[in-house]
């Protein structure tokens, strides 16, 4: 897609969000729209960079790590989420590009994330994947052990802010936001990282806090 092609998408998605969030009784500002821009490359981030886009969304370190380091250094006020799985071997990089990790998935994980921050202190946020559809090949933690990783997770030195769920593919993604809801409310976690781009606006009338949409914004993926 063009330059104009993606600032005119970026409006209309946002346009979307606020929208719904109108009909939802929720105030737009409490939604984050993280433009997933993987396998997309430098003049398509440009143009959605010159639209005024600062959340943006990658599944890979290796990927994020050739594209990512110069932009953050010009522009600082760039959030960079990892929405891909993390490898415990990949964490200290990681860490040194994301400010916000979605998929924190396992106490392996987690044991990781804390043994490098105490040696390095920054700020970390950190939603924890739930494989709400308990599908074997999909990662995040399985519902029924939800609390108590959940529990484990508050004592560690990142900040904990919700959870986040990839529903399955052929099944209701509504069912799915709201099991990722309801494990959220028991927990008294705010946030919750749900919706893409074919299903953003029923995260949204299910209480999504953060929609991470990528065709959407800058079409097909190659
Ligand atoms: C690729 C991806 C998205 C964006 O998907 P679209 O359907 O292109 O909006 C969102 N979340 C995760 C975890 C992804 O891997």
């Amino acid at each position: 897609m063009s330059g104009s092609d993606i600032a005119a998408a970026l409006n209309d998605v946002q346009t979307r969000i606020t929208a719904k969030c109108r009909a939802a009784k929720r105030d737009p500002a409490g939604v984050t729209l993280i433009a997933v821009s993987k396998t997309h490359g430098a003049p398509e981030i440009e143009a959605a960079l010159a639209a005024g886009q600062r959340h943006f969304g990658e599944n890979r370190v290796q990927e994020a790590e050739d594209k990512w380091p110069a932009f953050k250094a010009k522009m600082p006020d760039i959030c960079l989420h990892l929405i891909g799985p993390l490898q415990t071997n990949k964490v200290g990089d990681a860490l040194a590009l994301f400010d916000v990790i979605h998929t924190l998935d396992r106490p392996k994980l987690a044991e990781k994330l804390a043994d490098d921050l105490a040696k390095k202190p920054r700020p970390l946020r950190c939603f924890i994947q739930v494989n709400t559809g308990r599908e074997p090949q999909k990662a995040g933690i399985d519902p029924m052990e939800a609390d108590a990783f959940i529990a484990s997770c508050r004592a560690m030195p990142f900040e904990l802010k919700g959870l986040m769920c990839i529903p399955p593919v052929h099944e209701q993604a509504a069912l799915h936001f709201a099991f990722l809801r309801e494990i959220a409310v028991r927990n008294h976690l705010t946030h919750l990282s749900m919706g893409m781009s074919d299903d953003f606006e029923t995260a949204i009338a299910f209480g999504a806090t953060h929609v991470r949409v990528g065709s959407a914004i800058f079409g097909a993926r190659n």
